[in-house]
């Protein structure tokens, strides 16, 4: 295990399991409707790449980049597009993946925007849901992992940047950004 992390709160497998058993759910549930999946950089990437593998279906696939944080554990509350879809969503299916829910400040945003562009249907997948540190009203369709309130790096969710690579999810020793 890395040295700043405390401790590892989901496995690998724990991760693989997830992404099966949601993706088996997802399969049934969009089963000829050709969703069009919305991978929220950065961190859904490694989830949804997963999660895509699991799915047993005609699907396609877009990127969305907002930013809600900067370097930091803490919301600004500011949601800004960083990179827009490719693709029209207009009257599509949309799943949006993201990797964690907190204050439900980004999925607020991004589900008022799709509506605005008249997706026939917009639901939400996402690995973690912190609900206690909910702000706006944002209810996940698909969960994976209810989560506390600590803050969490690996396998795609980053602390400035780093950790995404961790193949496992863990809590950061609060050290590492207590001292910034
Ligand atoms: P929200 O807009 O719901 O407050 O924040 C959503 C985004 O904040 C998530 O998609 C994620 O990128 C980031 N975030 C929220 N909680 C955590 C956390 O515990 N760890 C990391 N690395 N990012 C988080
Ligand atoms: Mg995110
Ligand atoms: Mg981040």
């Amino acid at each position: 295990m890395k040295p700043d992390i405390e401790r590892v709160l989901f496995s690998e497998e724990d991760l693989h399991k997830v992404a099966q058993r949601l993706g088996k759910q997802l399969s049934v549930d969009y089963a000829d409707k050709n969703p069009l999946v919305i991978c929220v950089l950065k961190g859904a990437i490694l989830f949804m790449t997963d999660l895509v593998r699991e799915m047993d279906i005609p699907l396609e696939i877009d990127f969305m980049d907002v930013s809600s944080y900067g370097d930091g554990t803490v919301s600004s509350g500011e949601v800004r597009i960083l990179k827009d879809l490719d693709t029209s969503v207009f009257q599509r299916n949309v799943l949006i993946v993201e990797d964690i829910v907190d204050t439900g400040r980004t999925l607020s945003y991004l589900m008022k925007l799709l509506k605005t562009r008249e997706a026939k249907s917009i639901k939400i997948c996402t690995l973690m849901d912190k609900q206690d540190r909910r702000v706006m009203n944002v209810k996940a369709d698909y969960i994976g992992f209810e989560v506390p309130n600590e803050f969490v790096v690996g396998y795609g969710l980053d602390y400035a940047q780093h950790y995404r690579n961790l193949p496992y999810i863990g809590v950061l020793k609060p050290e590492i950004y207590e001292n910034k």
